[in-house]
């Protein structure tokens, strides 16, 4: 070495040759890279790794999957009901299942049945069924089923009405609680199969409902129709060519009509307004002994279609009480005053227990007859009188007119 550079020297022109390094300064070989600069040993290529390692990799997998499986089985949501008996109604509901996917599973679940769908199904059922319903719960893990069975008890049913003079009796298929009800039945203190509704002066229509003891309920219609007020009559019947006198009021008593009703035994209604009855109760007593009938034209004579309905009632009734202390029968035809015929006097006269509404058909008054239709007095036909001066001379004149037509008094039937 020395030899090459000193001969390298000599060829070079001194000037020119380039001062030797000193050895300390130069540049040090490197033979090997820097630690520093070194690639880190995560990013070198990986060692294959073990046989034992791969297993037991594969065994941590399949628990852990097992482990989720497991879970969300054991977390699936099911199916909650309650059936409520007083409308039926069943209600499915979706509960949580268990561990630690019950929340998430159940949040994410739904419920289907009977083409209702959500987190809550309300169904109608039938009463007097057996309910198969089956539920699919929808859940992110799986869907499923269950079917459910109710028995639905039956609810109360109308099977019969029964109408009588005083009420109308409903019958039920089973034994029920009154919970409300129009037409006012007497409330059963404990559970019936028949249910009375009393009949009025007016119909009544309404609904009753009632409850059975399996908690069954129903809302069913019920009609209660008025008491039926008796026929007014125009006529009396008209075997034997019967016709009947009937003289109103009695503020005035004949003793010659007296005489003339023993001599001739005529029959004769008298439709007594009770107050004025009270004042000559000999004489009355004297025409019933006479054969006369007596019958009630109520107290005072009003207009009962004026009045109250418990007045009007009162008029016929407080008549018929009087008329009964003081001649020993009880009256069972009215007479209205006036001859007002209404709804109201109708019915009236039927609460006070008067069986018969008698009307007139021909009139007798200042010597002339008149009937209904102008023709001549025919068999049946009721002719009124009063109690007033001149009674004398009119019933006689009617006895003539009917004689001459063939025609027999008779006493006015009191039913
Ligand atoms: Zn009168």
């Amino acid at each position: 070495m020395e030899d090459k550079d000193s001969e390298q020297a000599r060829r070079v022109p001194t000037a020119w040759r380039r001062p030797a390094w000193p050895t300390r300064l130069r540049r040090p070989t490197l033979p090997r890279r820097s630690a520093l600069f070194r690639r880190p040993t995560l990013l070198r290529r990986p060692v294959r790794p073990r046989r034992h390692t791969i297993l037991a990799l594969g065994v941590f997998g399949a628990a852990f999957a097992a482990a989720v499986l497991a879970g969300l089985a054991w977390g699936r949501p099911h199916v909650m009901w309650h059936f409520r008996t007083s409308d039926n109604r069943l209600t499915l509901g979706l509960a949580a299942g268990h561990g630690p996917f019950a929340g998430w599973l159940l949040s994410r679940s739904s419920l289907a049945a009977s083409g209702h769908h959500g987190r809550q199904v309300l169904l109608s059922l039938h009463p007097g069924s057996i309910s198969r319903v089956t539920p699919n719960v929808i859940s992110v893990w799986a869907t499923a089923s269950a079917p459910i069975t109710v028995h639905v008890p039956p609810a109360p049913a109308i099977t019969r009405r029964t109408i009588t003079r005083a009420s109308v009796a409903v019958h039920f298929s089973l034994p029920v609680t009154i919970d409300s009800a129009a037409c006012r039945p007497s409330p059963p203190s404990a559970a019936v199969a028949t249910v009375r509704f009393p009949r009025g002066i007016r119909a009544c229509a309404g609904n009753v409902e009632v409850s059975a003891a399996s908690g069954e309920t129903a809302r069913l219609p019920v009609t209660v129709p008025a008491l039926i007020p008796d026929p007014v009559t125009f006529f009396g019947p008209p075997d034997g060519r019967a016709v009947y006198i009937t003289i109103d009021d009695g503020w005035l008593p004949s003793k010659p009509v007296l005489r003339l009703m023993r001599a001739r035994h005529v029959p004769v209604t008298a439709f007594l307004i009770s107050s004025a009855a009270a004042e000559h109760l000999g004489y009355w007593r004297s025409f019933q002994a006479a054969g006369g009938l007596i019958e009630d034209h109520t107290v005072s004579h009003p207009d009962l279609s004026k009045l109250s309905l418990a007045a009007a009632t009162e008029q016929w009734a407080g008549a018929a009480r009087a008329l009964h202390s003081w001649f020993g029968t009880a009256p069972t035809l009215c007479r209205p005053p006036y001859g007002g015929v209404t709804r109201k006097v109708l019915d009236t006269a039927h609460l006070a227990g008067l069986l018969k509404v008698v009307m007139w058909s021909a009139e007798m008054a200042r010597g002339r007859l008149s009937t209904y239709d102008h023709r001549p007095l025919r068999a049946g036909e009721i002719v009124i009188l009063h109690w007033v001066p001149g009674l004398y001379h009119n019933l006689s004149r009617l006895l003539h007119i009917a004689a001459a037509r063939g025609l027999h008094p008779e006493p006015l039937p009191t039913r």
